[in-house]
């Protein structure tokens, strides 16, 4: 195992800024040491790129069924948010009966998945 210990990548390249950084976990490939470096990076340029990253990871972890283009939407509708060119309480249907809701919490936009679902039963 140490033979491929050896082999993993421990620092990674930043392509916002070009800096390399040492990373926290080995990578497996040089492309996803680098990747991981954007996240680590503390520079001006990866700051945008790893907060997008990270907001994407967690959109699709409260939304794992929707497709990649409403990913994109719904982290386009929390920049915006943050911006204020669209105001807390916006809510997006996603799915037949899902709904994401945006609101704000300090400097944070929070989204909520939202289930419209009845459960109903005759007794
Ligand atoms: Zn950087």
């Amino acid at each position: 195992m140490t033979e491929d210990t050896m082999t993993r990548f421990m620092v990674g390249c930043c392509p916002c800024c070009g800096q390399t950084v040492t990373l926290s976990t080995p990578a497996e490939t040089r492309g996803e040491a680098d990747a991981m470096a954007t996240m680590e990076c503390t520079c001006v340029n990866g700051e945008p790129v790893s907060r997008q990253a990270n907001e994407r990871k967690m959109l699709q972890e409260v939304f794992p069924d929707i497709s990649p283009e409403a990913g994109d939407l719904l982290c386009q509708v929390a920049d915006m948010i943050r911006s204020g060119d669209l105001y807390s309480g916006t809510s997006i249907k996603v799915m037949e009966n899902v709904v994401a809701k945006f609101k704000t919490s300090g400097a944070a936009v929070v989204v909520t998945r939202v289930e419209k679902r009845e459960h109903q039963r005759s007794i």
